[in-house]
């Protein structure tokens, strides 16, 4: 399989160098050449599978002869063995006609495990092949950079660097990166937010130099690795749900940040799965909401909500979806990234937006209203919702749809104690999670520029282990 960048001016990369590449070097992001097909009887074939068997298949078709068949099942079986449901992502009913699909089994209890457990394993069988360093770089809203850690943690060939802003991240996200000790990792808290630290990134990833010189890989939404490993699990509940004779398509509510996870179902919708409507659910940074019903891309002021994870005005999974929208023409994708770059914002006609309206229907769910939502599913049906889940529920109360609706539980509610609280909730936290209260911490604040950061960097990549 082979990758091409959403801007043109990269083609043919082989899918290792397009997961080594992050950012492609003409600044688009990398997407497969041509996306697999696959036919109802394929997806028949795939009911009885379990996870780990479906996510092999469907690795397989991005992946193709590059990594040895075995070599793959043993990455696939290393990365889900650490989860601690049997189904991996287990599907629960919630209400007629609504499940949630949990994926908040792995290690940091956030979906993004799903992904970045399988990317951790892939770059130290990537450092072993080739004798070479990976140095990681990313910056989180809160979930991925204990993911990404988690990931790669005390691995041979690897160091990581996660920055995240300084305060505005829920106290079991810091900790859950803090309290790592691994000599391999290093934790920036930066003075700014999470758009600062994604900018700061982009802009050291765009610095070719740099980035070669010490062979800057990224973890991500830019990733491509992790978009792919997370159409899995729409592939999987999809199943489940046919499994129990449920026929016909199935709608998705989707929490959304950065528009990496959506982007992954409106994939798998394009490859063939049954997909009816993506629910777009965002918190009160609702710039992908407004996009939805009007058609213009435009960030607003940065606000701070109940669900950290998604408090992001510049998605960057966004310019994948503009190349389909525009029928994979570059050309018009890097316009359009011009524009956007040179006035702060973009729309586009009439015709595109019903487009984008015939797939995605939108909601931006307000702080209060997201609190309502935790108490009254956890009052009716004894469930209780972690507030990012929380939005992808109340798009889905509020959006009718022909066809069942699954949301996605991105995160167990013990990570966002501070707002379970506040609908007046104890829970009790998993052993995990307690434990992180009585460890020492290892963190260095940092002024939120990229010169800062570049600097910080070169000792930290330089040192001698
Ligand atoms: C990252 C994250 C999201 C948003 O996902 P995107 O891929 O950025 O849209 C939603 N919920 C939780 C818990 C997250 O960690």
């Amino acid at each position: 399989m082979e990758y091409i960048s959403t801007r043109g001016k990269v083609s043919g990369v082989g899918f290792i160098d397009a997961i080594l590449m992050g950012l492609a070097d003409d600044g688009g992001l990398l997407v497969p050449a041509r996306l697999p097909q696959l036919s109802e009887a394929t997806l028949r074939q795939w009911q009885e599978l379990r996870y780990q068997e479906l996510a092999l298949e469907i690795f397989s078709l991005f992946i193709g002869d590059e990594i040895p068949r075995d070599e793959l099942k043993q990455l696939v079986d290393d990365s889900y063995a650490t989860f601690r449901d049997e189904d991996v992502t287990p599907v629960r009913g919630l209400r007629d006609g609504l499940d949630v699909l949990e994926l908040f089994h792995g290690p940091t209890f956030a979906f993004k495990d799903v992904a970045l457990q399988f990317l951790g394993n892939l770059y130290r069988y990537v450092a072993a092949k080739t004798g070479s360093t990976i140095h990681i770089l990313g910056a989180t809203s809160g979930d991925t950079g204990a993911s990404a850690i988690e990931g790669v943690r005390g691995k041979e060939g690897i160091r990581i660097c996660i920055l995240h802003p300084h305060g505005k991240i829920s106290q079991v996200q810091e900790l859950q990166m803090t309290t790592i000790d691994d000599a391999n990792v290093l934790n920036l808290a930066i003075d700014g937010t999470f758009d600062d630290g994604q900018r700061i990134i982009k802009e050291l990833f765009a610095d070719v130099d740099f980035k070669h010189r010490y062979h800057l890989r990224a973890i991500n939404s830019i990733n491509i690795a992790r978009i792919l490993a997370q159409t899995v699990y729409y592939f999987y509940a999809y199943l489940q749900l046919a499994k129990r004779g449920q026929a016909g398509p199935v709608s998705f509510s989707v929490p959304t940040g950065n528009f990496g996870d959506i982007f992954a179902g409106y994939l798998a919708k394009r490859m063939g799965l049954p997909v009816d409507r993506l629910l777009l659910a965002t918190n009160e940074n609702n710039i992908l909401a407004r996009f939805v019903s009007e058609g213009a891309y435009q960030p607003g002021e940065f606000r701070g909500t109940h669900s950290p994870s998604m408090d992001i005005q510049v998605a960057s999974n966004f310019e994948r979806y503009l190349f389909y929208l525009y029928g994979e023409d570059a050309a018009s994708v890097a316009a359009l990234m011009e524009q956007f770059k040179q006035q702060g914002s973009l729309s586009i006609p009439a015709d595109k937006l019903a487009a984008v309206q015939a797939d995605f229907s939108a909601h931006a769910v307000g702080n209060q209203e997201c609190l309502d939502t935790i108490a009254r599913y956890h009052r009716e049906t004894g469930y209780l919702l972690d507030p990012h889940t929380a939005c992808g529920v109340a798009a889905a109360d509020r959006i009718a749809t022909a066809s069942p609706a699954v949301a996605l539980a991105t995160a167990h509610p013990a990570k966002f104690d501070e707002s379970i609280r506040l609908v007046g909730i104890e829970q009790a936290y998993p052993p995990q999670i307690a434990d992180l209260f009585e460890r020492p911490t290892h963190v260095e604040l940092s002024p939120a520029t990229a010169d800062a950061i570049a600097d910080r960097l070169k000792d930290f990549f330089e040192q001698k282990r």
